[in-house]
Protein backbone atom coordinates (compact mmCIF):
# COMPACT_ATOMS: atom_id res chain seq x y z
CA UNK A 1 0.00 0.00 0.00
CA UNK A 2 2.62 2.72 -0.41
CA UNK A 3 1.79 3.98 -3.67
CA UNK A 4 -0.60 6.92 -3.04
CA UNK A 5 -2.55 9.58 -5.24
CA UNK A 6 -4.71 12.51 -4.15
CA UNK A 7 -6.06 15.34 -6.11
CA UNK A 8 -5.32 18.62 -4.43
CA UNK A 9 -7.58 20.22 -6.89
CA UNK A 10 -8.88 19.34 -10.38
CA UNK A 11 -10.82 21.69 -12.95
CA UNK A 12 -10.98 24.21 -15.09
CA UNK A 13 -9.86 26.78 -12.51
CA UNK A 14 -6.73 24.87 -11.29
CA UNK A 15 -5.42 21.41 -11.32
CA UNK A 16 -2.88 19.70 -8.75
CA UNK A 17 -2.12 16.36 -8.33
CA UNK A 18 -0.25 14.29 -5.98
CA UNK A 19 1.53 11.00 -6.40
CA UNK A 20 3.78 9.70 -3.44
CA UNK A 21 5.64 6.33 -2.97
CA UNK A 22 7.84 5.17 -0.03
CA UNK A 23 10.44 7.07 -1.20
CA UNK A 24 9.37 10.17 -3.94
CA UNK A 25 6.92 12.81 -3.29
CA UNK A 26 5.71 14.79 -6.73
CA UNK A 27 3.07 16.70 -7.98
CA UNK A 28 1.53 16.78 -11.59
CA UNK A 29 0.74 20.34 -11.84
CA UNK A 30 0.19 23.53 -9.75
CA UNK A 31 -1.84 25.37 -11.60
CA UNK A 32 -2.85 27.00 -8.20
CA UNK A 33 -1.47 29.59 -5.50
CA UNK A 34 2.05 28.11 -4.01
CA UNK A 35 0.14 28.53 -0.54
CA UNK A 36 -2.95 26.67 -1.71
CA UNK A 37 -0.61 23.87 -3.07
CA UNK A 38 1.33 24.09 -0.25
CA UNK A 39 -1.81 23.91 2.57
CA UNK A 40 -3.08 20.49 0.20
CA UNK A 41 0.01 18.72 0.98
CA UNK A 42 0.31 19.66 4.67
CA UNK A 43 -3.45 18.16 5.06
CA UNK A 44 -2.11 14.53 4.03
CA UNK A 45 1.00 15.33 5.75
CA UNK A 46 3.42 15.65 3.12
CA UNK A 47 5.77 18.55 3.36
CA UNK A 48 6.03 21.03 0.80
CA UNK A 49 10.25 20.61 1.00
CA UNK A 50 10.04 17.34 0.28
CA UNK A 51 8.86 17.17 -3.08
CA UNK A 52 11.71 15.86 -4.88
CA UNK A 53 9.25 17.40 -8.47
CA UNK A 54 7.15 18.67 -10.25
CA UNK A 55 6.14 17.15 -14.14
CA UNK A 56 4.46 19.50 -15.79
CA UNK A 57 1.39 18.55 -18.32
CA UNK A 58 1.45 21.88 -20.74
CA UNK A 59 1.64 25.51 -19.82
CA UNK A 60 -1.67 26.89 -19.59
CA UNK A 61 -2.62 28.34 -16.13
CA UNK A 62 -4.71 26.05 -15.02
CA UNK A 63 -1.41 23.89 -14.67
CA UNK A 64 1.57 26.26 -14.10
CA UNK A 65 0.04 28.98 -11.86
CA UNK A 66 1.82 28.11 -8.72
CA UNK A 67 5.13 26.48 -9.82
CA UNK A 68 7.30 29.24 -10.20
CA UNK A 69 6.58 30.05 -6.47
CA UNK A 70 7.12 26.39 -6.21
CA UNK A 71 10.17 25.86 -7.44
CA UNK A 72 11.56 29.10 -5.82
CA UNK A 73 10.07 28.52 -2.19
CA UNK A 74 11.01 24.89 -1.51
CA UNK A 75 13.67 24.33 -4.20
CA UNK A 76 12.26 21.78 -6.75
CA UNK A 77 12.97 20.33 -9.61
CA UNK A 78 10.50 21.38 -12.58
CA UNK A 79 9.80 18.65 -15.10
CA UNK A 80 8.45 19.25 -18.98
CA UNK A 81 9.06 18.80 -22.42
CA UNK A 82 11.28 21.10 -24.28
CA UNK A 83 8.52 22.54 -26.18
CA UNK A 84 6.53 23.46 -23.06
CA UNK A 85 9.93 24.98 -21.35
CA UNK A 86 9.80 27.26 -24.16
CA UNK A 87 6.15 28.32 -23.86
CA UNK A 88 6.53 28.66 -20.48
CA UNK A 89 9.92 31.02 -20.71
CA UNK A 90 7.36 33.10 -22.65
CA UNK A 91 5.35 33.39 -19.36
CA UNK A 92 8.03 34.78 -17.41
CA UNK A 93 5.29 37.50 -15.88
CA UNK A 94 3.56 34.44 -14.27
CA UNK A 95 6.17 32.28 -13.84
CA UNK A 96 9.06 34.55 -12.64
CA UNK A 97 12.55 33.49 -12.77
CA UNK A 98 13.53 29.97 -12.67
CA UNK A 99 16.95 28.60 -11.87
CA UNK A 100 18.71 26.56 -14.11
CA UNK A 101 18.91 23.64 -11.69
CA UNK A 102 15.50 23.26 -11.38
CA UNK A 103 14.75 23.05 -15.09
CA UNK A 104 14.68 19.88 -16.51
CA UNK A 105 13.72 18.52 -19.78
CA UNK A 106 11.77 15.23 -20.53
CA UNK A 107 10.65 13.49 -23.29
CA UNK A 108 7.57 12.37 -24.33
CA UNK A 109 7.34 8.07 -24.40
CA UNK A 110 10.56 7.92 -22.41
CA UNK A 111 10.42 6.52 -18.67
CA UNK A 112 11.93 8.80 -16.58
CA UNK A 113 12.81 6.92 -13.12
CA UNK A 114 12.84 8.78 -9.87
CA UNK A 115 14.33 6.46 -7.19
CA UNK A 116 10.74 3.52 -6.95
CA UNK A 117 8.55 5.51 -8.99
CA UNK A 118 8.45 5.37 -12.91
CA UNK A 119 7.18 8.15 -14.70
CA UNK A 120 6.40 7.64 -18.34
CA UNK A 121 4.93 11.23 -20.02
CA UNK A 122 2.88 10.58 -23.43
CA UNK A 123 1.17 12.60 -25.90
CA UNK A 124 -2.39 14.28 -25.33
CA UNK A 125 -4.28 16.13 -28.17
CA UNK A 126 -4.40 19.61 -26.65
CA UNK A 127 -4.25 22.84 -27.68
CA UNK A 128 -0.82 24.11 -26.21
CA UNK A 129 2.39 23.52 -27.51
CA UNK A 130 3.51 19.61 -26.67
CA UNK A 131 1.27 18.70 -23.88
CA UNK A 132 1.88 15.37 -22.19
CA UNK A 133 -0.13 12.81 -19.82
CA UNK A 134 1.79 10.64 -17.32
CA UNK A 135 1.28 7.31 -16.20
CA UNK A 136 2.99 6.41 -12.92
CA UNK A 137 4.36 2.92 -11.81
CA UNK A 138 5.30 1.64 -8.71
CA UNK A 139 5.23 -1.58 -7.28
CA UNK A 140 3.60 -3.12 -10.01
CA UNK A 141 0.72 -1.14 -9.79
CA UNK A 142 0.19 1.87 -12.32
CA UNK A 143 -1.62 5.06 -11.62
CA UNK A 144 -2.65 7.09 -15.15
CA UNK A 145 -3.34 10.76 -15.27
CA UNK A 146 -5.13 11.79 -18.77
CA UNK A 147 -7.09 14.93 -18.71
CA UNK A 148 -7.02 17.89 -21.44
CA UNK A 149 -7.79 15.53 -23.91
CA UNK A 150 -9.80 17.05 -27.30
CA UNK A 151 -10.05 13.10 -27.78
CA UNK A 152 -8.91 9.81 -27.16
CA UNK A 153 -6.51 8.00 -29.61
CA UNK A 154 -5.41 3.94 -30.09
CA UNK A 155 -1.95 5.48 -28.17
CA UNK A 156 -3.70 7.13 -25.59
CA UNK A 157 -6.08 4.06 -24.69
CA UNK A 158 -3.15 2.23 -24.94
CA UNK A 159 -1.19 3.71 -22.45
CA UNK A 160 -3.79 3.47 -19.94
CA UNK A 161 -4.87 0.14 -20.09
CA UNK A 162 -3.44 -2.23 -17.22
CA UNK A 163 -3.88 0.78 -14.63
CA UNK A 164 -5.00 0.16 -11.05
CA UNK A 165 -6.44 3.62 -10.90
CA UNK A 166 -6.95 6.87 -13.61
CA UNK A 167 -7.89 10.18 -13.35
CA UNK A 168 -9.86 10.54 -16.45
CA UNK A 169 -10.98 13.88 -17.62
CA UNK A 170 -14.83 14.14 -17.80
CA UNK A 171 -14.92 17.88 -18.27
CA UNK A 172 -18.09 18.93 -19.71
CA UNK A 173 -22.18 18.08 -20.38
CA UNK A 174 -22.44 18.61 -24.23
CA UNK A 175 -25.52 19.95 -23.99
CA UNK A 176 -25.11 21.87 -20.89
CA UNK A 177 -22.07 23.10 -23.01
CA UNK A 178 -24.38 24.13 -26.31
CA UNK A 179 -27.00 25.90 -24.53
CA UNK A 180 -24.77 27.33 -22.11
CA UNK A 181 -23.25 30.93 -22.40
CA UNK A 182 -20.24 30.45 -23.47
CA UNK A 183 -19.31 32.28 -26.23
CA UNK A 184 -19.14 30.54 -29.89
CA UNK A 185 -15.47 30.75 -29.85
CA UNK A 186 -14.76 28.95 -26.79
CA UNK A 187 -17.91 26.54 -27.22
CA UNK A 188 -15.76 25.31 -30.73
CA UNK A 189 -12.30 25.30 -28.71
CA UNK A 190 -13.46 22.80 -25.88
CA UNK A 191 -15.76 20.62 -28.27
CA UNK A 192 -12.73 20.13 -30.63
CA UNK A 193 -10.14 17.84 -31.35
CA UNK A 194 -7.52 19.51 -29.27
CA UNK A 195 -10.36 20.70 -26.21
CA UNK A 196 -11.89 18.73 -23.44
CA UNK A 197 -13.47 15.40 -23.65
CA UNK A 198 -17.30 14.84 -22.69
CA UNK A 199 -18.84 12.82 -19.86
CA UNK A 200 -19.93 10.79 -22.71
CA UNK A 201 -16.81 9.73 -23.87
CA UNK A 202 -15.13 9.48 -20.68
CA UNK A 203 -17.13 6.86 -19.81
CA UNK A 204 -16.56 5.14 -23.68
CA UNK A 205 -12.96 5.35 -23.03
CA UNK A 206 -13.04 3.54 -19.72
CA UNK A 207 -15.42 0.90 -21.29
CA UNK A 208 -12.59 0.46 -23.57
CA UNK A 209 -9.73 0.24 -20.60
CA UNK A 210 -11.80 -1.75 -18.38
CA UNK A 211 -9.82 -4.73 -16.75
CA UNK A 212 -10.01 -6.76 -13.99
CA UNK A 213 -7.35 -4.95 -11.68
CA UNK A 214 -8.70 -1.85 -12.21
CA UNK A 215 -9.29 -0.53 -8.59
CA UNK A 216 -10.42 3.32 -8.70
CA UNK A 217 -11.58 5.52 -11.34
CA UNK A 218 -11.40 9.20 -10.32
CA UNK A 219 -13.54 11.59 -12.58
CA UNK A 220 -11.72 14.86 -12.92
CA UNK A 221 -11.24 18.39 -14.49
CA UNK A 222 -14.97 19.20 -14.65
CA UNK A 223 -15.79 22.20 -16.12
CA UNK A 224 -17.12 24.96 -13.48
CA UNK A 225 -20.61 26.48 -16.10
CA UNK A 226 -20.76 23.13 -18.31
CA UNK A 227 -21.09 20.31 -15.94
CA UNK A 228 -21.79 18.75 -12.08
CA UNK A 229 -20.61 15.99 -10.46
CA UNK A 230 -23.11 14.16 -9.99
CA UNK A 231 -24.06 14.62 -13.21
CA UNK A 232 -20.49 13.16 -14.48
CA UNK A 233 -20.64 10.20 -12.26
CA UNK A 234 -23.94 9.04 -13.40
CA UNK A 235 -23.13 9.85 -16.81
CA UNK A 236 -19.94 7.81 -16.75
CA UNK A 237 -21.71 4.83 -14.61
CA UNK A 238 -24.50 4.40 -16.93
CA UNK A 239 -22.02 3.74 -19.68
CA UNK A 240 -20.18 1.06 -18.06
CA UNK A 241 -23.54 -0.45 -17.16
CA UNK A 242 -24.93 -0.10 -20.50
CA UNK A 243 -21.87 -2.06 -21.50
CA UNK A 244 -22.32 -4.93 -19.03
CA UNK A 245 -20.32 -3.83 -16.67
CA UNK A 246 -20.47 -3.65 -13.06
CA UNK A 247 -18.73 -1.87 -9.74
CA UNK A 248 -20.43 -2.53 -7.13
CA UNK A 249 -17.88 -3.69 -4.95
CA UNK A 250 -15.17 -3.98 -7.47
CA UNK A 251 -14.48 -0.16 -8.85
CA UNK A 252 -14.63 2.79 -6.77
CA UNK A 253 -16.14 5.80 -9.09
CA UNK A 254 -15.43 9.11 -7.63
CA UNK A 255 -15.51 12.71 -8.56
CA UNK A 256 -12.59 14.61 -7.96
CA UNK A 257 -13.38 18.19 -6.10
CA UNK A 258 -12.89 21.48 -7.87
CA UNK A 259 -11.87 22.71 -4.65
CA UNK A 260 -11.01 20.54 -2.05
CA UNK A 261 -9.10 17.56 -1.40
CA UNK A 262 -9.93 13.54 -3.02
CA UNK A 263 -9.36 11.43 -0.43
CA UNK A 264 -5.78 9.87 -0.47
CA UNK A 265 -5.83 6.98 -2.21
CA UNK A 266 -3.43 4.04 -1.64
CA UNK A 267 -2.84 1.02 -3.63
ZN1 LIG B 1 -5.14 23.06 -21.08
ZN1 LIG C 1 -6.54 22.06 -18.04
Amino acid sequence: MGFKFCTITSGSSGNCIYVGTPKVNILVDAGISGIKAQRGLEKIDVNPASIDGIFITHEHIDHIKGVGILTRRFDIPLFATKKTWEAMDEMEKVLGKISSNNRIIIEKDKDFILEDLVIHPYAIPHDASDPVGYTFVHNNKKISLATDLGHVNDKIKDNIRESSLILLESNHDIDMLINGSYPYYLKRRILGDYGHLCNEAAGKILVEVFHDKLETVVLGHLSKENNYPKLAYNSVKSTLIDAGIELEGKVELTVAGRDELSKLFRL
